[in-house]
């Protein structure tokens, strides 16, 4: 069967460079093999977070981490900052740790305000806050720099901050921000199989980790910690992935990040006129939309073209490309398009060809 390509916001393409570096053979997991390995990528890593702190390696999607996250770091009370489908969901998540949580809830499509934040964490009843800084449900980005600057109002609540879905599309500079966990699972910008996640901690992170009695064993951070200054992971990670984002943290570098960024904004700007170009509005709140995946509204906001969603991806999927239909709530009211890992102006040029010959024929 021929390859649909995907534009979904994750899984997105994997490239058949990645896939080469894939299949790389087997080493030990406690061998000199692997140590050279994680010893190469610990300073790309380390480049692409902005950061000096060890970048760890989970075999796991994002949510091993996101829950681990809270498992390590949240004794007292945990604020989740919720607006679209993955943030609502680490309120859930929290509940499900066994720790007390509250929601501090804004309508899909907005961000989440660091004025807002700062109202809850003067209650003085929080040491934990979750955020998610690329709202991938909604295509929202909230404002990540304005939020960690709260940081030093309040040092002893840990700032765990998702960028699944944004980082390497732009610069997210953990040590400058002051934030004190930051992840991303690899199967969106990174352009990655699923199932490896990247994240970092600060070392106020770490200590408040060591005394945590429940903070499980998949997802310790001290052990973490503890194995990557030897260049391991806790337990035998999926070695195939990490030759996989070695190839890929070359292939950022090469390209210089500055460029990566750069190509992101651009490819995202195309998306958004291709929709402004057929009378469609956007979902996110002005301003606050993201640069790695378009979410159009499709009556969803008052004004603006719609249109039979479920049709448009058929006719697009006939051509060979995968478009997303809506996630959740705002299913069929919206429809998603990603610019999201190696895309191009010119392989995004014939996504927008696909989608203008659907749209003909709607
Ligand atoms: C996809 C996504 C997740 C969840 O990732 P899994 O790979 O399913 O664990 C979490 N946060 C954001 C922002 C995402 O886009």
């Amino acid at each position: 069967m021929a390859h649909v390509k995907l534009h979904i916001p994750g899984p997105v393409e994997v490239s058949e460079k990645t896939f080469q570096a894939f299949r790389s053979p087997m080493v030990g997991h406690r061998g000199q093999g692997f140590k050279d390995l994680y010893a190469k990528i610990q300073p790309q890593l380390q480049q692409l977070l902005y950061t000096r702190q060890l970048v760890y390696l989970s075999t796991s999607s994002a949510w091993g981490v996101m829950e681990g996250a809270v498992r390590n770091l949240v004794q007292k009370k945990v604020l989740n900052c919720m607006c679209g489908a993955f943030s609502d969901k680490w309120l859930d998540v929290s509940k499900k740790c066994g720790k007390s949580a509250e929601a501090l809830q804004v309508e899909w499509g907005s961000p989440i305000r660091a004025e807002a934040i700062d109202r809850k964490l003067a209650t003085g009843e929080f040491d934990a806050l979750t955020l998610i800084h690329n709202e991938t449900s909604t295509g929202t980005m909230s404002p990540l720099s304005e939020i960690a600057a709260l940081k030093k109002k309040y040092p002893e609540v840990m700032f765990i901050v998702d960028a699944v879905s944004s980082l390497t599309a732009l610069p997210v500079k953990f040590d400058e921000l002051g934030i004190d966990v930051l992840l991303a699972g690899t199967q969106k910008a990174f352009a990655l199989p699923p199932g490896l996640t990247v994240f970092t901690a600060s070392p106020a992170a770490l200590a408040k980790a060591a005394t945590a009695k429940d903070r499980g064993y998949y997802f310790d951070f001290v052990e973490f910690q503890k194995n990557a200054e030897q260049s391991m992971t806790p337990s035998t990670p999926s070695i195939s992935h990490i030759y996989a984002l070695s190839s890929k943290l070359d292939d950022f570098f090469a390209e210089g990040l500055e460029n990566r960024f750069a190509r992101h904004a651009k490819t995202n700007q195309l998306t958004r006129d291709w929709a402004a170009k057929h009378g469609f509005n956007l979902f996110p709140e002005k301003g606050y939309e993201s640069v790695t995946l378009t979410c159009v509204s499709n009556g969803a906001r008052p004004g603006g073209r719609t249109v039979d969603v479920a049709k448009l991806q058929k006719l697009v999927k006939d051509q060979g490309f995968l478009i997303d239909g809506g996630y959740g709530k705002i299913k069929g009211t919206t429809f998603r398009l990603s610019n999201m890992g190696d895309e191009t102006e010119a392989t995004m040029n014939h996504l927008y060809a696909a989608l203008d010959r659907a749209m003909a024929q709607l």
